[in-house]
This record gives structure tokens, C-alpha cells and sequence, in this order.
């Protein structure tokens, strides 16, 4: 603590020169930092960092742009698992007429599923009556599926409408169900924002697979 305290009084005490270099130099970090990666909160290095931000899914969805343009692919990745039908690469695990289920890639908590229309449109209030339908179904499907496999205590069933509320993919709807069991949010901010996941996306997508081949 003491040296901690010495070395702050020192760097104060630095003539104006050196902290205009040293402040053009933090500038020129940033600039790069945020060529990089547009955030505002710091560096953030997927597999250490993203977790704990796309945790922040519904608790915090501002924070979600933020995560998004770390993945963000050619295309929508929606409209390619779409299209690419039920596979491991695509993540997706079901599908009907106008909704399908794809497994978050980054999931919050084991079984958390994105359930979405399958035509590329980011209003709700834009979908016909039969995609509406399809995708509330396909909701209670989903979770009928995970109360089965996972045994959770409740969901969060969440959608980010638009942008400023937090959709990383405004473009393309989709709702996020996630299992939740007593005390994990309670517990996980408390150590660091780590997340420790009982089974791997693998796993994940073979569980919710075979509930969906039995339909
Ligand atoms: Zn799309």
C-alpha cells in the first residue's frame, strides 16, 4: 500500500511536458484500442473477458453492442444457420416453418438458447401473424426441452428490441431463454466475473438435439 502510495505521489509530481507526451501516448493507445475494438470499457479478450459481458445479456443489455462486434462474422449468422440447417457449425438445433432454436455461443448458463424467426427481420411488430405464432410456440417448446433435460428452478425469456436496448443483432429478432437455478446469479459476481460452465457447447447441443429429434 505504502509503495503503491509513493509511486502516485511521484508520477504528480512530473513536469507538464512529460505528462502532455505521456497523455498523447495514452491517445495514441486508445485510438488504437479502439480501432481494435470499439469499447469503452478497456481491452477485452475473448475467452477471458466475454463471458462475463455477454452474462450482462439481460441484466445489462447496453453492454451487449460491445460484445457483438467481437464476433461479428460476413453476413447475418442468423440467416446462415437459417439456411444451413441443423448443424453443430450453425449451433442450430431446431427448426420449423418460420421460427428455429440456436444455441447461444456464448452461453450465459448451460441450455441457454436463442429461439428466432427464421426470415431476416428485426421488428416484432413486422412479423405476420403465422411467424409470431410459430416463434411463441417454438418458446414454449424450448423451455419445455430444457425443464426437461436441465431441471431449472425458472428462465429468464428475454428479447433486446433495437439496438439502444441492447440487441447485438438488431437486425434479426431473437429471443434469449436462459435456465437459472437458485443462487447463480448471486454467486458468479462475486468471484471475479468468472464463469464456470458444468458441460461444453458440444455436450449442450447434443442434450437439446436429441430432445428436438423426439418431436
Ligand atoms: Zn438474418
Amino acid at each position: 500500500m505504502a509503495a503503491k502510495k509513493t509511486a502516485g505521489k511521484s508520477s504528480a509530481k512530473k513536469t507538464s511536458p512529460k505528462s502532455s507526451k505521456a497523455k498523447s501516448q495514452s491517445a495514441k493507445v486508445a485510438k488504437s484500442a479502439s480501432k481494435a475494438i470499439a469499447i469503452p470499457h478497456g481491452e477485452i479478450h475473448i475467452g477471458k473477458d466475454i463471458w462475463p459481458m455477454e452474462r450482462d445479456v439481460l441484466i445489462r443489455p447496453d453492454r451487449m453492442k460491445y460484445v457483438r462486434k467481437l464476433i461479428k462474422s460476413e453476413g447475418c449468422v442468423f440467416c446462415t444457420a437459417s439456411k444451413g440447417g441443423i448443424s453443430f457449425e450453425t449451433l442450430c438445433v431446431y427448426q420449423t416453418k418460420h421460427a428455429m432454436v440456436v444455441l447461444n455461443k456464448f452461453p450465459y448458463n448451460s441450455g441457454h438458447v436463442l429461439v428466432l424467426p427464421r426470415r431476416h427481420c428485426g421488428d416484432l411488430l413486422a412479423l405476420s401473424d403465422a411467424e409470431h405464432m410459430d416463434v411463441q410456440n417454438t418458446i414454449r417448446l424450448t423451455m419445455k426441452g430444457l425443464k426437461e433435460i436441465y431441471e431449472p428452478g425458472g428462465f429468464n425469456v428475454g428479447l433486446n428490441h433495437g439496438s439502444v436496448a441492447g440487441a447485438g443483432i438488431p437486425e434479426h429478432l431473437h429471443y434469449h431463454i436462459i435456465p437459472r437455478w437458485s443462487g447463480d446469479l448471486n454467486f458468479f459476481p462475486l468471484i471475479a466475473e468468472t464463469k464456470v460452465l458444468v458441460e461444453s457447447l458440444e455436450q449442450t447441443y447434443e442434450k437439446i438435439l436429441g430432445y428436438f429429434k423426439k418431436i
